[in-house]
């Protein structure tokens, strides 16, 4: 059997039989991977309290026909604070559930698997409120799979912005021109939010945007939610399970 290395987060984990488990694993080189942890549920196993959901890890597989096979797996980040805590864990399950959602087996993403690593190191450093980190998460993620919310420029025309017309569906800010009739104007300061939830990079800023401008993110964040709905088509269910401040 053909063995190979990857680098790993949990996704999600069902059980299997007695004592297995599978695993879903966002992998680094080899986008989306299902394999199988066996005897991981016995009292003593070599590495079962390391396949967690959140959990970096560093593994080992045999190529299975269905699924593939877990041989080892070190940790290179519990991310155990996440699952400690109920508002914190929440914020990661919508984090984890969304790119097991848009990752696909087999296809390297890189970007995908760096983003949600960010996300669960944000998370893992205990902010008072992280709904900020998901909100951001939810564009930032939009934008790796090719839907960026524009906020310099209209999002149609590209005419250089800042503008105050903002749509889900146009898929960012609009200019006086390209508006339709009923597009909601924003506060300035909402562009602003959204333009630091999409941005790549920076989430250490995040906690004291929202603090600072409470108003413009509760709007930036049901943008957010409604944006990547609208545009993954996808009802966002453990959303709503994340407490906000
Ligand atoms: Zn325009």
């Amino acid at each position: 059997m053909a063995t190979y290395r990857e680098q790993g987060i949990v996704l999600r984990t069902y059980k299997l039989g007695e004592t297995d488990r599978i695993v879903h694993l966002l992998t680094q080189g080899r986008g989306k991977v299902r394999a199988v942890a066996k005897g991981v549920r016995r009292p003593g196993s070599r590495f079962g309290g390391r396949l967690e959901p959140f959990s970096h890890v560093d593994l080992q597989l045999y190529e299975g026909r269905n699924l593939d096979v877990v041989n080892q797996a070190e940790l290179l980040a519990s991310h155990a604070r996440i699952r400690e805590e109920h508002t914190r864990s929440a914020a990661g399950s919508v984090m984890v559930e969304l790119a097991d959602a848009v990752a696909q087996e087999g296809e390297r993403d890189n970007a995908l698997f760096l983003l949600l690593r960010a996300g669960l190191q944000a998370l893992d450093a205990r902010p008072v409120d992280p709904s900020v980190f998901v909100d951001a998460f939810l564009l930032r993620l939009a934008s790796v799979v090719g839907f960026h919310a524009f906020t310099e420029a209209c999002a149609v025309c590209r005419r250089p912005g800042p503008h105050v017309f903002l749509s889900v569906k146009a898929g960012g800010t609009l200019c006086a021109d390209c508006a339709p009739p009923g597009t909601r104007a924003v506060d300035p300061e909402v562009i602003d939010v959204v333009r630091a939830l999409g941005a790549t990079g920076e989430w250490a800023v995040l906690p004291r945007l929202a603090r600072e401008t409470p108003d413009a993110h509760r709007t930036a964040a049901s943008y957010a939610r409604a944006f990547v709905e609208h545009h993954l088509d996808r009802r966002l269910r453990s959303y709503d399970a994340v407490p906000r401040g």
